[in-house]
């Protein structure tokens, strides 16, 4: 594998650090608003081809060729500097790829431009009571009445659902065809009459779980994702993107230096936590992991660069799987380095950052934090059954009712 970039790959990278010297902004625009601050330079990044790069300019990208290692040294870059580039939540980062893939042109064209613009706030309504990792048992129900589906039922651990403006979810349409086949994918307002959003406060301090109970909700008819009965098929788009994500080297990576500044900063016996023999081996211990995650999405991004999707996959799924428990082992080193002063932080009431500065606080969040990722977008546990029955070809696992 090689893992030089190339001199035109270079001269790209050169090009973007010119750009990303524009942040932090300057002058009366660094007075603005820090959100406001963000949108403006997010659509300079657009304008000059380097934020949302390859998604149609008629939708609000910068409609360039997708090329994955342009990508990859955009990331590389944005990462670096902290400029805000993609905004990759549920909306841009999970909705957008499935509509662009499943969308009507009339879907694309209404829905994508304001979401990427953070114009739109999307939540993912998928899980339910009793309804996770067995998925296709769901049971909330759409019924078509006219021009307008009437929702019924629970979603539960619904991220975000009070800022959202809309929910992409999954909803039984058809109660008498089989499991997997009777589940529609609909887009639906939050603020139609009949849903009740209800926070779950999380170990972390925040609120950024829900549930959100249906009664009698209205959304329209046009609303539907594909065709009836296709949701199930489109979520396992939506869900191969939301793996993708979760399994973030580059977040790993960052998590990783919001540590080593704490062994830095840290004072032990008088001298910083980092020169102590013990600390080093666990550092360097948790430095191999994180490497072996990084040097598996650089195989995933060659096998991507020569076009062969399917040598993606396997990888794509290892990374979700180790990078989610490589974050704890990080965050779990960080938050032993902080000892009591980690033990006795406040935990913040609603505070919903992920702060990978390597504060106190920053620390202590992302050590309760740690361990959601690894249930989030399909639990460890499913990661491997799928690894090892369409990786490797085990035999199929058991599971109840045929799911
Ligand atoms: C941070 C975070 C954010 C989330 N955000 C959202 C969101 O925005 N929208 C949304 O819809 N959902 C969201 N979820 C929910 C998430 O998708 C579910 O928690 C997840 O799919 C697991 O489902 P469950 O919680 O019902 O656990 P269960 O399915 O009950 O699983 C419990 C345990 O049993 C294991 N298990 C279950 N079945 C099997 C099997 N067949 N073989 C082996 N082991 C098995 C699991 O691996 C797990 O360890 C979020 C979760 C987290 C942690």
């Amino acid at each position: 594998m090689n893992l030089t970039y190339g001199p035109e790959y270079e001269a790209f990278r050169a090009e973007l650090q010119e750009f990303l010297r524009g942040w932090p902004l300057q002058g009366d625009e660094a007075k603005l608003p820090r959100n406001e601050q963000e949108r403006l330079f997010r659509k300079r990044g657009i304008e000059a081809g380097y934020v949302y790069r390859s998604i149609p300019a008629e939708y609000g990208g910068a409609g360039r060729q997708s090329d994955p290692l342009y990508d990859r040294i955009i990331q590389e870059e944005y990462a670096r500097t902290g400029a805000p580039g993609n905004r990759l939540n549920q909306g841009p980062g999970l909705l957008v790829p499935t509509l662009l893939d499943f969308g009507t042109e009339e879907q694309k064209r209404r829905f994508i431009p304001p979401t990427l613009a953070g114009e739109m706030q999307w939540c993912q309504g998928y899980s339910e009571p009793g309804s996770g990792s067995d998925l296709a048992s769901l049971q909330t129900s759409a019924r078509l009445d006219g021009d307008h589906w009437v929702i019924n039922g629970q979603k539960i651990w619904t991220s975000n659902a009070r800022e959202a403006h809309y929910m992409f979810g999954l909803f039984r349409t058809e109660p008498d065809a089989g499991k997997h086949a009777g589940i529609s994918y609909l887009l639906v307002p939050m603020d139609a009459e009949g849903i009740d959003v209800r926070p779950l406060k999380q170990m972390t301090g925040s609120e950024e779980f829900n549930e959100v109970f249906f009664n009698d909700v209205h959304t329209p008819a046009d609303h539907i994702l594909g065709k009836r009965g296709e949701g199930w098929t489109i979520s396992r788009a939506t869900l191969r993107h939301e793996r993708n994500l979760i399994g973030n080297p580059a977040l790993m990576r960052q998590q990783f230096e919001m540590m080593l500044a704490i062994a830095r900063r840290t004072e032990r016996g008088g001298r910083p936590a980092i020169e102590e023999p013990g600390i080093r081996d666990r550092i360097a211990e948790v430095e191999g992991f994180v490497r072996c995650v990084e040097t598996t999405n650089l195989r995933m991004l060659s096998a991507e660069s020569r076009g062969e999707a399917m040598q993606v996959m396997l990888p794509m799924m290892m990374i979700k799987l180790y990078s989610t428990q490589v974050m704890e082992r990080v965050a779990s080193l960080a938050y032993d380095l902080l000892g009591g002063d980690g033990l006795l932080a406040p935990i913040v009431e609603n505070d919903s950052i992920y702060d990978g500065s390597g504060t106190l606080r920053g620390g202590v969040h992302n050590f309760l934090y740690s361990m959601g990722p690894s249930i989030a977008g399909g639990a460890s546990n499913i990661q491997r059954n799928i690894i090892g029955e369409r990786g490797l070809g085990l035999p199929r696992d058991l599971r109840p009712s045929g799911g």
